[in-house]
């Protein structure tokens, strides 16, 4: 193992006193972060995108495990650590400040790589679904591994019929695969959050021939922005989707909460190509943030 301070030793050196603001709870446990590393399987030599290093933490973890790093944080005071992380590891561990929510990723890291983020919530769900939602597919990312507040957790790998299926569980699983990892438990940051966390590991699958992500995003929006009607309610604004439900023997009277993933996937298909550019979209529920 390569001979590195402890982060407490790091966090003090640089004065990385943990700012709410930027969502700011990090991972000391080097056990901890070991395990985390390996949910992506083997990393030797393999690209790692990883977003909000902070201290470098996680950061240290994947480049013992012999990841290739690109990191990109937002908060100045961390670079000089990293910098430090970067000499222990020559080569290894590139470092890009910025927002990673105004990078092209797949541009900054011109090949297929793994993506692993210890997140605050917004920001985390926000990344989520813009990696997630994209017309190509497969992606050229070829894993995430994330860290949320386990609430939203719960949401990404939701069954049919239960309380946290929705827009966002569909999202994540109609053409990937979406695992809850490793349940991680509030006293493990510093400083703790006030919520349990959660990490998801989601690997993309092969997509649905005729289905337009466009599309299932608005048809899941329109039927999950009012979750308790019936579907020839929720839908009603959606052109072609009550006709899509009869077509399909889809009962109109079901709720939303009560299609399964595969179901949704054929509304979209019946859809795709119609003029559902037109239906008025619902906003997303107010997102706060971790703590
Ligand atoms: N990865 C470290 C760990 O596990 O201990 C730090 C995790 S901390 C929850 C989140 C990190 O993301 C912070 O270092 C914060 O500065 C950074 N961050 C927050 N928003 C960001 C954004 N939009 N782009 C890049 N980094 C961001």
């Amino acid at each position: 193992m390569n001979p590195l301070p402890p982060l407490r030793e790091v966090i003090a050196a640089h004065g990385l006193s943990a700012s709410k603001a930027l969502g700011q709870n990090f991972l000391l446990d080097e056990q901890l972060l070991a395990r985390i590393a390996a949910i992506p399987g083997d990393l030797q030599d393999r690209a790692v995108l990883e977003v909000g290093p902070g201290p470098g933490g996680l950061t240290r973890a994947l480049l013992r495990a012999g990841a290739r790093v690109t990191a990109i944080e937002m908060d100045r005071r961390c670079l000089p650590a990293l910098a430090e992380l970067g000499e222990v590891f020559p080569g290894r561990l590139r470092v890009v400040e910025g927002d990673a929510l105004k990078l092209d990723h797949d541009e900054l890291m011109g090949e297929p790589y793994a993506i692993v983020a210890n997140l605050p919530y917004n920001v985390g769900t926000a990344l989520f679904t813009g990696w997630l939602g994209g017309e190509q597919w497969p992606p050229t990312w070829t894993s995430l591994t994330l860290m949320f507040q386990q609430e939203v957790a719960q949401r990404v790998v939701a069954a049919p019929g239960s309380d946290p299926y929705g827009r966002l569980a569909i999202l994540a699983q109609w053409r990937s695969t979406a695992k809850l990892a490793m349940k991680v438990h509030r006293s493990a940051f510093t400083p703790p959050p006030k919520v349990m966390s959660a990490i998801v590991h989601v690997t993309p699958a092969e997509a649905p021939p005729g289905v337009s992500a466009r599309v299932l995003e608005k048809l899941t929006e329109a039927a999950f922005g009012q979750r308790r009607k019936m579907l020839r309610q929720s839908l009603k604004g959606v052109p072609g989707a009550l006709r899509a439900l009869d077509s399909l023997g889809i009962d109109a009277t079901r709720r939303a909460e009560t299609l399964s993933v595969l179901e949704f996937v054929s509304i979209a298909r019946e859809l795709t190509g119609s003029q559902l550019s037109r239906v008025s979209t619902v906003p997303p529920r107010d997102q706060p943030g971790r703590a």
